[in-house]
Formats: structure tokens, sequence, C-alpha cells
């Protein structure tokens, strides 16, 4: 049978646990080894390689020296201000003391947090690794998120330094990050003590503060023979903060360990990704989700990759600019999102066959559901195995896979394959947590203790991520991860969206209660639903329904123009435009329940041409006419 061997690998990874997990913790570097590989004594928090030291830049960069001091580390190529830079890992390993020298003399100390606000710059990795080295906290924030989501992640984290540059890029325009900082700092209840800006050339006019404002440059120039020591860290130390949205409007901060994360890490590259040290992994995501900290930064690194960072959109100059990159770079592993490559399958095919691809063994694709027909075109087109794979911010690696590196398993288009080793993954019915059988749908729910990697807890509230995450079924104490999801009669796993309100925007993962939010900052919304709606080619777009304060204001449909204008600039600078509804309509009333509850479901089923389902609890059924008749429909 297919997958034998994976399964096998996969039941000794719960079976036999401890044995397991050592194995693969001996692909890292141990200052001192653990005592216990887990202790469980507090469920659900799981604490992997207690007692053990170690340190994630220690294995990023320092243990490579030996053997591979002049092999590129890093490989940055920004076609948007046209530049390139190679790293080797002795140039990385000098540029990571000197960031983490200046933490040091900003006063950052060991548990201390770093925001890190940056574009795709080499700096905002030295800075995340020099974290890293010195025991602080990152807190990395999407340089496309705008002043209110910045300021919510500076309360929650209250950083001691914020990292950041003048302006990122986008599609040849420039994207100032300064103002929007300002801003944020100014919303925010905490101060960060300092604020280190990275001056690219790109925002001329951004303005400094005088005594909290640091340059970059001139910091480093004070710096240059800088020998900071590693601080090892015992293993359940927090490593980073990564905030993620969920149905409430307050993001939250995912918080990861140091040596399971490492661990985790340096297992996936050998058994999933396939990528050994010496070759080169390209992965196309920002440093600001979680692909880009465990496979841009962390994993590849680990494994004494070489990691190609890049600054750019897929189809500048042209489509042809990833595959050029893989050709030039002999790119072994690369990993992208299926938004991605939907864009790319609306050009001109003839720039996926212009370059020599021969290095790449496998394309991963992760991040949102891969519809069936962009796995096929890309399979195709590549010749090359696509691996769909699923995970999510708080696993921090994949939770369904397909891992090459233990067996080569048949690939089923649309499918991500199979739970990965080290997940007690079930699907359960939604009503009484039961086992779901072959074929039919569930909650994708994993019986704890989380494997090593995954997240530790709610960065600050313990009794939150338990609540979050465990209490989705009253008789079982499981870990949802919110997705449904079938399993068929080979095995095989599909993904069939969320069970909750969030939206998923090309990959990016927003909250409707956050954006609903955003849309009521505007002074004339009274009221406001908003829903994900499929789109061709995000996979889905935040739609929004609002009810006016003022009626009079959208009475017009040039006045509903205007106003829908000004909502949506609202949300671009509360949230960022990656939070944008696509369309903005005012009705009178919204579908609630008799109890006042938002029927949301019913409204994204219309707005997608479905059938809105059971409707006897509803108010006021002339709302609903009204959504149906602003979407133009029957
Ligand atoms: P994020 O934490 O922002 O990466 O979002 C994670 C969510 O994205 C998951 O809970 C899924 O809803 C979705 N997702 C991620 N990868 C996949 C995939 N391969 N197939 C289907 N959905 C996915």
């Amino acid at each position: 049978m297919a997958g034998e061997r994976y399964h096998a690998f996969h039941a000794r990874s719960l079976a036999e646990r401890d044995s397991f997990w050592t194995e693969q913790a001996q692909l890292v570097d141990w200052h001192r080894p653990c005592a216990r590989v887990l202790d469980y004594s507090r469920p659900p928090f799981a604490q992997w390689f207690v007692g053990g030291e170690t340190n994630l830049c220690h294995n990023a960069v320092d243990r490579h020296l030996a053997a591979r001091a002049d092999q590129p580390a890093l490989v940055w190529i920004s076609t948007e201000v046209d530049r390139r830079a190679t790293y080797s890992y002795r140039e990385l390993h000098a540029e990571v003391n000197r960031a983490a020298a200046m933490m040091r003399a900003l006063g950052v100390g060991l548990g201390d947090r770093v925001l890190i606000y940056m574009p795709m710059v080499p700096e905002a990795a030295f800075a995340m690794l020099a974290c890293a080295r010195i025991g602080a906290i990152h807190s990395v924030v999407f340089g496309g998120f705008a002043a209110h989501s910045l300021a919510s992640r500076i309360d929650d984290a209250r950083p001691k330094l914020i990292v950041s540059a003048d302006g990122g890029m986008r599609a040849g325009k420039a994207v100032p990050y300064k103002p929007l900082l300002d801003e944020a700092i100014a919303r925010a209840q905490s101060k960060p003590d300092r604020v280190l800006l990275v001056d690219r050339g790109v925002d001329p006019g951004a303005q400094r503060v005088p005594g909290r404002d640091v340059d970059w440059a001139a910091l480093r120039a004070q710096h240059l023979d800088a020998q900071v020591p590693v601080t090892w860290l015992e293993s359940s130390a927090p490593s980073y903060i990564l905030y993620t949205s969920g149905t409430t409007g307050k993001p939250k901060g995912v918080q990861r360990d140091t040596g399971g994360y490492a661990v985790a890490l340096a297992a996936s590259m050998k058994h999933i990704y396939c990528g050994n040290a010496g070759e080169t992994m390209f992965t196309t995501s920002d440093i600001g989700w979680v692909v880009g900290h465990s496979y841009i930064i962390y994993g590849p690194l680990i494994a004494g990759m070489t990691s190609v960072m890049y600054e750019g959109t897929p189809i500048r100059p042209d489509a042809g600019i990833w595959w050029k990159i893989v050709q030039d770079q002999r790119v072994n592993v690369m990993f992208s999102a299926p938004t991605a490559i939907r864009v790319l399958k609306k050009q001109d095919p003839a720039f996926l066959t212009r370059y020599d691809l021969s290095s790449l063994r496998h394309l991963f694709l992760a991040g949102e559901p891969l519809d069936e027909s962009t796995h096929v075109w890309i399979s195709e087109a590549l010749k090359k195995p696509v691996i769909d794979h699923y995970w999510q911010t708080e696993t921090g690696w994949p939770i369904l896979t397909a891992a090459p590196g233990v067996e080569r398993t048949p690939i089923k288009f649309g499918s991500p394959s199979f739970v990965a080793y080290g997940y007690d993954l079930r699907l359960l019915r939604e009503a009484d947590a039961s086992e779901c059988g072959t074929g039919e749908k569930g909650v994708v729910a994993i019986v704890p203790p989380l494997p090593p990697g995954v997240m530790s807890t709610i960065w600050g509230d313990d009794e939150r991520f338990v609540k979050t995450y465990f209490d989705t079924f009253r008789t079982r104490q499981v870990y949802s991860t919110f997705d449904w999801g079938i399993r068929d009669a080979d095995g095989y796993f599909f993904i069939l969206g969320r069970t909750d309100d969030v939206i998923n925007v090309a990959g990016h993962r927003l909250g409707t209660r956050e954006i609903e939010e955003a849309v009521s900052a505007h002074p004339n919304v009274a009221e406001v639903a908003v829903v994900g709606v499929a789109d061709q080619l995000k996979g889905q777009m935040p739609l929004a329904f609002a009810v006016a304060k003022d009626a009079a204001k959208v009475a017009t449909a040039e006045g509903r123009a205007a106003q829908e204008k000004e909502v949506m600039q609202t949300v671009d600078r509360l949230l960022g435009a990656i939070a944008r509804p696509s369309r903005v309509h005012f009705v009178s009333a919204l579908p609630k329940t008799r109890s006042g509850k938002l029927l949301r479901r019913s409204i994204q089923a219309l707005a997608e041409g479905r059938d809105p389902g059971d409707l006897t609890t509803i108010e006021d059924p002339t709302a609903l006419e009204q959504i149906r008749a602003a979407l133009g429909a029957k």
C-alpha cells in the first residue's frame, strides 16, 4: 500500500514519542541535553525537551561556521529596488553579532520584547536572529499592517525596542512605514524606549524623533567588530510572539518556545522539505508571516542551506522572475502560496518553460486551500511534484503533508495528503466529538499534547489559550484548528474551509470582527457585517454591509459611492489595505436572529450565490432581501 512506510513512521512518532523526538533532537545542537523529553503535567500545556539548553541563532548560524563559513547563507534579491546581496554564513554571523550588540547598547536584554516592523530587507533577518542570540523575544509585524493593528500589537507585547525602516516598496511604489509607526506609537499606551531605523532611502521625508530614534547604519558603525556570545536558553523559553487573527477583535499573540521549535524545524527540513546542507531554499512568503519565520529564516538556516529572501511581486519585471531565480540560484526546494500560483496561471505559460528548473525537486504550497485545477496546472507546467500542505500560525510547521523525506507517496490533487508525524489528528463530529468515518466531514482536531514547535500559549494569557483552542467540545479537551476536513478511503485528507468566521485573503488570516471594528470607526457607520466571499484569485475577499447613521448621506448613488470610498480609506488607515473590503454595501438593517446574532453565514451564502439556509430564527426577513438587492441577486 502506498504510504505504508510513512504511516509506520507516523505511528511510531505517537506510540514511541520519547524515543522518536529524542532522535529528532539530535538534528540540532544542545548546550545542555534535556532531562525529560516532555513534561505534560499541566494539560494542555506541553513543555518539550525540559531542562535542555539551546539557542536558535547558534543553530541557524554559529554551528555552520566550521563546515560552511563561505557558503551563502542568505541571498537577498529585490526586484523593487533592483539590488541583490549575498551573505555567507561568516558574514551573516558578523551582521547578527553587530545587530545583537546594537540591541544590547539600546538596553535590550533577556526576555525583553523587540517589535520588528520591516520590509523584506536583510536587516530584518539580522534583527530576528540577533534577538534569538541574546534571548530577546521578537514580535514581527507584517509591513502591510497599518497604525491601529500595529498599536494593538505594541500594547500587547510591550516592546522595549522597535526595529523598522523608512519604508517598503510594493510594485515599484514606495510605501512609507515611518508615519504609520509614529501614529501607532502615539496611539499605543505602552511606549518603546527606542526605535532603530534602517534608512533605505525610499522615503527621504522620514522624520526622526530626537532621543528616541536611532539610525541603524550609524549604530552599526560603532559595533563593527562586535562579538556577542550566544545566550543559552532553557528549551521552553519563548523565542517569539507572532500575532494572528481569530473571531474576536483582539489579535492573539502566538508564543513559540525555543528547543521544541528548533527540533520541529530541523526535523521538517529533513522529512518533509528534503532540504540538505549546502542546498538552496526559496520561500516566497514575507517575514511578517509564520511561513517567513519558519522557512525563510530559521528552518533553512538551521539545516545549513542557502535561503533566498525575495522582495518583490511574482510578476515584476515579468512573470518569469521566480523561475529565473530558481535557475540562477539553483534552487532545490521552493515554497509558495496558492494565490501566487493563481496569479501566475493568468500569465503567459511560456514563462514556465523559459528557464532551467532542473535543480528544483519540489514545490510546496500552503496558507489557503489549493484548488484542484491550480494544483494540476502548476504540476503539469513544472513537471515536478507540487506538494500542498496544511498548517497554521499556531503550529509553526505542517499539520497535514506528504513527507517525501520518509516516503515518496503519490500526490492527490487538492489534498494535503496525510497527518504529519507527531500529530494525533482526528476528524470529530461537531455535535458530540465522536470520530467521523471515511468521507464524513468533521472538525480537524488534535489530541494533546501538541507536538514540538507548536505554540506554547497565547502571550500573557494562558487562560485565553485554553479557552480559545481547547474548549470547542464539552466532553473532550482537544485542540481545534477551526477547519473542516474530510478523509477519503485512501487515507488522504481534504480541508473544506473554516468552522469560524475567519477570512483567508491570499493566505493571510483576517478576523471578521477586526474588519468590522475598523469599518465601524467611520463616523457614519452605525452597524456592520463583514463576511468572507469566494474570490477567484485571492481565495476569499472581505465584503461589508453597513447601516448608515445618517441615511441621507447614502440616499443617492453618488452619496453611497463617496461613503464607500471613505469607509475603505478608514480600513486602509487602521488595518492596512490587505483588510480592505472589496465592496461596502449600505442597507437599512442587517439580518439577525431574534436574539440579535448576526446571520453572517446566510449573508455569505447569498454573496456566493448559495442557498442562505435555515432562516426560521430571522428577526426581520426584509433585511435579507436588502442584502440580496444590494448584491444584485434575484
Ligand atoms: P494562517 O495561520 O494565517 O497561516 O492561516 C491558517 C489557516 O489557513 C488554516 O487554519 C486554514 O484555514 C488555512 N490553510 C492553510 N494551509 C491550507 C491548505 N494547505 N489547505 C487549506 N487551507 C489551508
